[in-house]
Order: C-alpha cells, then sequence, then structure tokens
C-alpha cells in the first residue's frame, strides 16, 4: 500500500539569525503552491496569534506584511484575524484585543490588511460546526473564520505547556474556537467563582442561561450553565476560574478535531505557513520574553497542517540547542526537546490523532527552497 505523502517546503535561515527571511518569504509562497488556496477578490483569512502584552515570540508584522502583499498580488483580499482569549487577559474582548495587536505592530499602515476579530466583541460569535469520526460531535467556530473564503494559518511554532509543542494545528485549532469552543477544549466541568468575588452582579448580567445567583458572592448553577465562558471574560476581578482539568491526551485530540471542523469547511482552501524562529518553551499567551531553545532555523509552508506540523517538531528536535536555553541538565543531543521541557506531555498524540481522522499525514517530503535542494524524510 503507498503511503500518502505531503510536501513540506523549508525556507532555511542562512546565517544562524542576521538574515531577515522578510525578502524571501516570496519565493517559498511561490514555490509551495499557496496561491492556488484563494481565488481573485476573495477575502482570505491571515490567521494569527498576535501575542499577549509584553510578549515576543509572535509572527512578526514585516513577515506579515509581505504574505499580505503576496495575497494581495494574487488578486485576494486579506485581513488579519484571531479570537478572543478564554482566559482574562489582554485580547480577553476585541477592544483591548485590536489594541493588543496595535501595539505589537498589526496596524493596517504597517501591515497593509485590517484586523478582524473572528468571534465578536465578547468571543460568543459562533457557528457549530459538526464533526464525526472522533471525540467531539461538533465544534464552536469564530464565525468570520466560516465565513472567510480561504484561510492562510501563520503559525509561530514553540513549545506548549499543554501540547508538548504548539503549531498549525493549534493555531487553527484552539485559536479558531470560539470562548465556548475554547472552554470545551480545556475542560471537562463548568467554571467556578473564587473566594476573591465581590458579588458586584456584572458575571449574572451577562449569563445568558440564567445561571448565576448572586448573594454574598456569585454561585454558578452548574445544571444551567452552557459552558459560553462569558463570565470569565467580563468579571473585572478575574474571579471566574476555569478548571483546567482536561489531561493532555484528550486536550490535544479535541484541538485536532477543532481544526479538521475549520479545514473541513474549505477543502482546498487552507494554507499553512509555520514560523521556526524564537523557538521559546512555553505559548505566546504567557506576556513575557522567554530564551528560545534553539537557533532560529526558518520558515515552512505546506497544505497540510499534519505534515507542515511533523516537519517543524522533526527540525527543532535535529536542531542545536541554544547556550541558555531552558532545557535540563540531563538533555542530550538529538532527544526530543518537547519532552525535556514537559515531561508529562506526549506532544505526538496530535500528530498520531490528526492522522487518525484524516486532516493530514505525518510523512512529508522536505524541499529545501534556498538549496532548490530535495530530500525525503519522515
Ligand atoms: S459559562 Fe456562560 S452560561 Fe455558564 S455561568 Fe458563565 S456566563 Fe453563564
Ligand atoms: S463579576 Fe466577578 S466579582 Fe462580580 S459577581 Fe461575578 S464573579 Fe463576583
Amino acid at each position: 500500500m503507498t503511503v500518502p505523502t505531503s510536501r513540506v517546503y523549508l525556507l532555511r535561515i542562512i546565517d544562524g539569525g542576521g538574515d531577515d527571511i522578510a525578502a524571501r518569504l516570496d519565493l517559498l509562497l511561490d514555490r509551495s503552491g499557496l496561491g492556488s488556496i484563494a481565488a481573485a477578490n476573495e477575502l482570505v483569512a491571515i490567521k494569527l496569534h498576535f501575542g499577549e502584552s509584553a510578549e515576543t515570540g509572535h509572527v512578526k508584522p514585516r513577515f506579515v506584511r509581505r504574505v499580505v502583499s503576496w495575497l494581495a498580488r494574487q488578486g485576494s483580499v486579506p485581513f488579519l484575524t484571531d479570537t478572543n482569549t478564554l482566559y482574562r487577559g489582554t485580547r480577553s474582548d476585541s477592544v483591548h484585543h485590536l489594541r493588543t495587536a496595535a501595539e505589537h505592530g498589526f496596524t493596517y499602515s504597517a501591515v497593509g490588511a485590517p484586523v478582524v476579530i473572528a468571534d465578536g466583541l465578547r468571543g460568543t460569535q459562533e457557528v457549530r460546526v459538526p464533526l464525526e469520526g472522533g471525540v467531539l460531535k461538533e465544534a464552536a467556530i469564530g464565525v468570520e473564520l466560516v465565513k472567510a473564503d480561504s484561510i492562510l494559518v501563520l503559525t509561530h511554532f514553540k513549545g506548549h505547556e499543554l501540547s508538548g509543542f504548539g503549531g498549525a494545528i493549534k493555531n487553527l485549532g484552539m485559536g479558531g474556537a470560539s470562548r465556548a469552543g475554547k472552554l470545551e477544549q480545556h475542560s471537562t466541568t463548568k467554571p467556578y467563582v473564587r473566594a476573591s468575588c465581590i458579588a458586584c452582579g456584572i458575571c449574572a448580567t451577562w449569563c445568558p442561561a440564567d445561571a448565576i445567583a448572586v448573594g454574598e458572592k456569585a454561585e454558578i448553577d452548574e445544571a444551567k450553565c452552557i459552558g459560553c465562558g462569558e463570565c470569565i471574560a467580563v468579571c473585572p476581578e478575574k474571579a471566574v476560574g476555569i478548571r483546567w482539568n482536561e489531561n493532555t491526551d484528550a486536550f490535544q485530540r479535541k484541538m485536532v478535531e477543532y481544526s479538521k471542523a475549520v479545514a473541513s469547511l474549505k477543502p482546498g482552501r487552507v494554507g499553512y505557513v509555520n514560523f521556526i524562529t524564537d523557538v521559546h518553551p512555553l505559548c505566546d499567551c504567557y506576556g513575557t520574553a522567554k530564551v528560545p531553545i534553539v537557533p532560529d532555523i526558518g520558515v515552512v509552508a505546506s497544505v497540510d497542517p499534519i505534515a507542515i506540523d511533523q516537519a517543524s517538531y522533526d527540525l527543532v528536535n535535529a536542531a542545536p540547542t541554544t547556550a541558555e536555553s531552558s532545557l535540563s541538565d540531563g538533555y542530550r543531543s538529538g532527544e526530543d526537546k518537547f519532552r525535556d521541557l514537559h515531561p508529562e506531555v506526549d506532544p505526538t498524540v496530535q500528530l498520531r490523532h490528526g492522522e487518525e481522522i484524516g486532516l493530514g499525514t505525518r510523512n512529508y517530503e522536505l524541499i529545501e527552497i534556498a538549496e532548490s535542494a530535495r530530500s525525503s524524510v519522515g
């Protein structure tokens, strides 16, 4: 039986960091055939993570500007997008989210495309997309991602405390979900109210299910709660907590299925670009600067989210480590860096489950753009 293989195109950073790959991104996008995902005058959602305030690893605006220009030259009409966060931070509603994006340089004048938050002012604008073949029966996806004609997923590839690594799968699956969808992936239970509640009643006003009663403090009636997560976002005291209790394997499976929900809406119309630069140990939701675990490697592109994440994972694991990385003293060259960073997480779950549910293949042919050379891997 022939094993399906997907192509992953690699634009390697030539001199280990001083090379600004922005000028060569067009070459990667041309060679990888991603122009086929969008037709003239179509609205292309560039799915990004703008980074929590003070975070530094996100895909840089100068790269995004090149991608926007390239898409515009194909005749399509790009916009930048992400969904609001589940937790209360600097991107938990569209106003704060747009402000954070602008502070990180994602302005129309800098990038050449507007930002449209995909799940509305407070993360509730969603479409329920049916799913089969996995754990979930449906996924709650941000409405503007559903309405876009096609999607180009631009991802900062890095470590992640819950999924081992965060790549294209996570950017689309978690990042494409509405707040209720994120809560469903992270937790098996409903939110709870902490002792720090000041009984202001704001959460009860916003709760769409009339599930909150406020006495000396707010109480959530779990039987009524529909898990929308709105109380988490509106509480001014950050007193509504999330039980981050889904185990990492189940979390990864749900995340992959959410990716499939989005991708299945647009067959042949979703492309993926991973920036394997500033490979930090933790996700971009932590608002701090971090030390990369490997020198910058480059940028990869593919139409297969499983293949591109498998290739990115392999490239990081094969790379030398940086002197000040947070890898353990016991780490040995060639071992899995993500298992060393997060020993309790098996990051291959997302890759294996993605393959099982038909989202893509772990077998890939790596095609290096810089040298115009080809080598088969995987
Ligand atoms: S999660 Fe939604 S439904 Fe449940 S208590 Fe909070 S606001 Fe109400
Ligand atoms: S909004 Fe927050 S502080 Fe106010 S009642 Fe609800 S949980 Fe308590």
